[in-house]
């Protein structure tokens, strides 16, 4: 396939799941005797919530919240919109945003000031993937996954205009895609 090509493997499934692993005993470990609920960003995070929902051994609720920022562009449109609001009742529970990729940090800032509103008792942050740029501008989550170069990314969730987010591994997209 043409497009394969331009596919560069950036993290590959083992390492994913080791880390996810990982996360998902610090959370159970700072949770332990409580019932957070997972809120994920849709659609990125859907994988990694998944997976991290499978792992963590605490009594978990899920939910979802739908924010966009980048329709189907490779750059921010800087302007992030709530599509999508949790069902759960979240005033007075532990939650923990479950993000897919922080990239500028504004979807990340919209959706926090979002679910703030709703007064939960604590909200925490975990992201799988941060870019250097988010790094470097000083952006902090609670629990993370891994800092990654400033490309676009794909798979494990993540997309381009909706393709390759069935992908196993984590990709940097070139050039065509
Ligand atoms: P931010 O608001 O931090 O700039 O971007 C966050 C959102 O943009 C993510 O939740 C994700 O949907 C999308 N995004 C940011 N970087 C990438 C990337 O490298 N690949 C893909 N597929 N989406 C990205």
């Amino acid at each position: 396939m043409a497009r394969r090509s331009a596919l560069k493997r950036l993290i590959g499934r083992s390492q994913l799941r080791r880390r996810v692993r990982e996360l998902a005993a610090q959370i159970a470990h700072d949770y332990r005797g409580q019932q957070p609920v997972l809120v994920g960003t849709l659609k990125g995070s859907f994988v990694f919530l998944a997976d991290l929902a499978r792992l963590v051994d605490l009594p978990v609720e899920i939910d979802f919240i739908g924010a966009a920022s980048y329709g189907q562009a490779r750059e921010t449109s800087g302007q992030v919109r709530v599509y999508h609001e949790p069902r759960c009742e979240l005033q007075g529970r532990h939650v923990i945003l479950v993000e897919d990729i922080v990239d500028t940090g504004l979807t990340l800032e919209e959706v926090r000031r979002f679910l703030e509103a709703r007064g939960p008792a604590s909200l925490r942050v975990c992201a799988l993937l941060m870019k250097e740029r988010a790094r470097e501008a000083g952006i902090t989550v609670d629990y993370l996954g891994f800092v990654v170069p400033n490309d676009f990314l794909v798979g494990y969730g993540l997309d381009c205009a909706e393709r390759y987010r069935n992908l196993p591994d984590v990709y940097v997209l070139d050039g065509e895609g």
